[in-house]
């Protein structure tokens, strides 16, 4: 090949910008065709490496993004919902800029911990809240007569037969009836 080291490096870089699309089916196709191979294969290497991954995990948790990732899959856990990845990066800066409880204005300290504050019915964030505010918050939600608990359930699952486009199971949804209301109520807030 005539050209240089760098006149190719310069090549393929420009190549790979004008065919983003191309390659990245093309690599989307080699991953179906080869599938099983790379399944049995990270599963071999988890297997094989289990302390370094472990260490990889730990150190990961210590970056901000690591903390930040573990903290929101926390509140996805507990039953907060967002819509866009902006919404809830916002939600994160928040949380980590208060300082003061929003609704009675008491300072965190180490005791004093900061709780997020989110609708149980529909799962949208309200407020970072100290515990005793939130407390308060949870109470007037469960006000309803409908438990907290059951609305976060609830609101999960549906959201899960949803993403994997499976009719939610009757046996899943114990308060059947509830559910169908909180389905309706769900969906109009969609629009
Ligand atoms: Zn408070």
């Amino acid at each position: 090949m005539p050209w240089t080291k760098e006149e190719r490096a310069e090549y393929a870089r420009q190549y790979n910008l004008d065919n983003k699309e191309k390659i990245k089916e093309q690599s989307r196709q080699r991953y179906l065709e080869n599938r099983e191979k790379i399944v049995e294969y990270n599963r071999q290497y988890r297997l094989n490496n289990k302390e370094k991954i472990a260490q990889q995990k730990k150190e990961y948790e210590q970056t901000p993004q690591g903390k930040k990732t573990n903290m929101i899959s926390s509140w996805k856990r507990r039953g907060l919902l967002w819509e866009t990845k902006e919404e809830i990066d916002e939600i994160y800066e928040r949380y980590l800029n208060s300082k003061r409880c929003e609704l009675c204005d008491v300072e965190y300290t180490e005791t004093i911990i900061k709780n997020m504050d989110h609708s149980h019915t529909t799962g949208k964030f309200r407020n970072v809240l100290c515990h005793r505010c939130n407390s308060n918050t949870d109470r007037q939600d469960n006000k309803s007569g409908v438990p907290n608990v059951f609305w976060d359930n609830i609101r999960k699952k549906w959201i899960y037969c949803k993403k994997i486009n499976k009719k939610p199971h009757r046996k899943k949804f114990p308060y059947f009836i509830q559910a169908v209301i909180y389905k309706k109520e769900y969906e109009a807030s969609l629009l």
